[in-house]
Order: structure tokens, then C-alpha cells, then sequence
């Protein structure tokens, strides 16, 4: 459905505003400015940036921050990331990480909950449109994913 991509990102943190507060994490919402509306699936791409914005604050300490950012990249593509200060992901897990079930040291995180479905869903939905996923960690000190989606600019034909 015809998008703004403005309030879409707004929106995210809104939906997340309890456990925000529980674990007093603070959100910094970034959107380039002028982003257009556009047509994207509104819904699928709520379901990807509710996953990466649970990850998120799953995996940050109390007291920490999120980045949610919005901007057009280069190829006037939709770039979303979510930027976190958590507990990040040792490197030799970072390729595995949006396999089925996969999850960081089983000890680890079977105390946060979850099923390890959250990131391949995520990849699945935006592949689907076209669009691409990736994640950059650093242990102990935070990880950033981000989105990539191709979009049909307000005026122009839609699919
Ligand atoms: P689910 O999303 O199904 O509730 P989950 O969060 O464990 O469970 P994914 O979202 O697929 O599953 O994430 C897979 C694993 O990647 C997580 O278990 C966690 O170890 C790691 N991970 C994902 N996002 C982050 C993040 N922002 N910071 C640190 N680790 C992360
Ligand atoms: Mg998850």
C-alpha cells in the first residue's frame, strides 16, 4: 500500500514503548529528510523491522541505545537499519546468523526466549521484495542490520 516511510519508521518504536521503558533503552529515530511516500507491502515490512527492533532490544543491556535509521541509498533504494549497543555476535557466527533456528551460544541466549526464526523470516520477507539483508556485530559492543528495498516511487506506475 502507498507508504510513508516516515511514520512506518515512527511507528516501530511506538509498538516497542514498554519494553523500552522496562529496560530504560533509549531510541534515536532517524529519517532522511524528504523521504517520499512510496508503494511497498506495508505489512511485511512491519514484520521485518519488528523482528530486527525485538533483536534489538533483546540483545542490548539496560541503559543502552538503538538507532532506527531511514535514507535513500544511491541506487534510490530504501535503506533501514537498526543499530544497537548490545552484547553483539562473535565473528564466526555472523554467517550463519540468518539461518533457521540458528541461535548464539545456546546458553546464552535460551535465557532471553525466542526460536532463532527472527532474522530468516526477516531475510525471507525482504527477499521477496526484492530487497536485500545484512549485519555487521562487534562483540560486547553492538550490531547493526540493515535492510535494503527497491521501491516504486509515488506517481510512477506500481506493480
Ligand atoms: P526469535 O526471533 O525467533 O524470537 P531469536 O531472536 O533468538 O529468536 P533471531 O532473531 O533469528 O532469533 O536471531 C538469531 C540469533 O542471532 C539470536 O539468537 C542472537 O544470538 C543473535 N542476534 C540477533 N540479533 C542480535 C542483536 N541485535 N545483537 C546480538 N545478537 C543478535
Ligand atoms: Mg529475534
Amino acid at each position: 500500500q502507498m507508504t510513508d516511510l516516515a511514520e512506518m519508521t515512527e511507528d516501530v518504536v511506538d509498538r516497542f514503548s514498554l519494553q523500552l521503558r522496562q529496560k530504560a533503552i533509549t531510541v534515536r529515530v532517524q529519517v532522511e529528510p524528504g523521504l517520499q511516500k512510496a508503494w511497498i507491502d506495508r505489512d511485511g515490512i512491519d514484520q521485518v523491522l519488528d523482528n530486527l527492533m525485538s533483536n534489538a532490544i533483546k540483545y542490548t543491556l539496560d541503559g543502552g541505545s538503538i538507532i532506527l535509521s531511514s535514507r535513500l541509498n544511491d541506487a534510490g533504494q530504501l535503506s533501514i537499519s537498526v543499530k544497537d549497543t548490545g552484547i553483539g555476535i562473535p565473528k564466526k557466527d555472523l554467517a550463519h546468523i540468518f539461518d533457521r533456528f540458528y541461535r548464539v551460544d545456546k546458553a546464552r541466549s535460551r535465557s532471553m526466549g525466542g526460536t532463532g526464526l527472527g532474522l530468516s523470516i526477516a531475510r525471507e520477507i525482504v527477499r521477496a521484495h526484492g530487497g536485500s539483508i545484512s549485519i555487521e556485530s562487534e562483540l560486547n559492543v553492538g550490531t547493526t542490520v540493515t535492510a535494503t528495498l527497491p521501491l516504486t516511487q509515488e506517481g510512477s506506475e506500481h506493480p
